[in-house]
């Protein structure tokens, strides 16, 4: 199957209750890691690659042909999402969108709500028109953002309302309290705050740094309106651990299949994982009848 746009599978999983996992893309085993448990799982998934990390990847069009030529090799059939986490401008937006990216977040939610406004607008139009779709963001998820580390800076009410009636966006992340890497102590998601943009916005809201945060939370994020949870650091934190137990039990290996491949099997256990705490499993099934 193509590359699809996040915009129905959101909508879909909100209507319903559940989210739609995204986990990030940081090479080629990941990749295929992703793909195998979103297919076992039959679970709609998002791929997503960070601006942050495209250069080190080989380029928007490098990502987009990679991920193509997978879903094909592979015959996969459940609904695929390629996504480009916290675009760093309209630019980068637009260069992965021609690039054939399936969904774009612009991250103007450091500079002022106006000129994020703006900037967004200009995304979705240039989006909108070829059937792609578009995430933003309002105040600051906290620990490391775009390669900045910072505090949490909570939404605002008045701010998420324009960003989403202004610009048109399909879904929002609005921060609210959570943390991009690990969390020191336990998470606090602010839960009255999010019902309030929730009901502000209408909209699907997006979970950013949701990793470590525990399945209560979650769930109750999921029920105030969450239905896209954006997944890394449980993911690179098992494959490291994994990588670097390979190394010490082959220290004579220098056959990169041996030394990638346990690594890979974990990336796609917590994906499945993560995938059933969201909900999201066997949701491709009753997607692929109705489309
Ligand atoms: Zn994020």
């Amino acid at each position: 199957m193509a590359l699809v746009s996040m915009k129905e599978l959101v909508v879909k999983a909100k209507e319903e209750q559940y989210a739609i996992g995204q986990f990030n893309v940081n090479g080629l085993s990941w990749v295929h890691a992703i793909l195998d448990a979103a297919e076992e799982e039959e679970a709609p998934v998002i791929l997503a690659v960070t601006d942050r990390l495209i250069d080190f990847l080989g380029g928007y069009k490098t990502v987009a042909a990679m991920v193509g030529a997978l879903l094909e090799e592979k015959r996969i059939r459940v609904p695929v999402v390629l996504h480009l986490d916290h675009g760093k401008t309209v630019d980068r937006c637009v260069k992965a969108i021609d690039a054939g990216f399936s969904s774009v977040m612009f991250d103007g939610s450091h500079g002022p709500i106006d000129q994020n406004i703006r900037d967004t607008r200009q995304v979705v139009d240039y989006a909108a028109a070829r059937g792609v779709s578009v995430e933003a963001e309002v105040g600051t998820v906290g620990g490391m953002e775009d390669g900045l580390i910072g505090g949490i800076r909570y939404a605002d009410l008045h701010e998420c309302k324009r960003l989403v009636e202004e610009t048109g966006i399909d879904a929002l992340a609005a921060a609210l309290g959570s943390v991009h890497g690990k969390y020191q102590g336990e998470p606090q998601l602010g839960f009255e705050e999010m019902e309030a943009v929730s009901q502000a916005v209408g909209i699907p809201l997006v979970l950013h740094g949701a990793s470590g945060i525990p399945l209560h939370q979650l769930q109750r994020a999921i029920r105030l309106g969450h239905a896209k949870i954006n997944i890394n650091t449980d993911c690179v934190t098992a494959w490291t651990a994994e990588l670097r137990k390979t190394l010490a039990n082959h220290p004579e290996t220098t056959d990169p299949r041996t030394l990638l491949t346990p690594a890979r099997e974990v990336i796609k256990e917590t994906v499945k994982g993560k995938i059933r705490e969201f909900g999201s499993c066997g949701k491709a099934r009753r997607w692929a009848e109705v489309n």
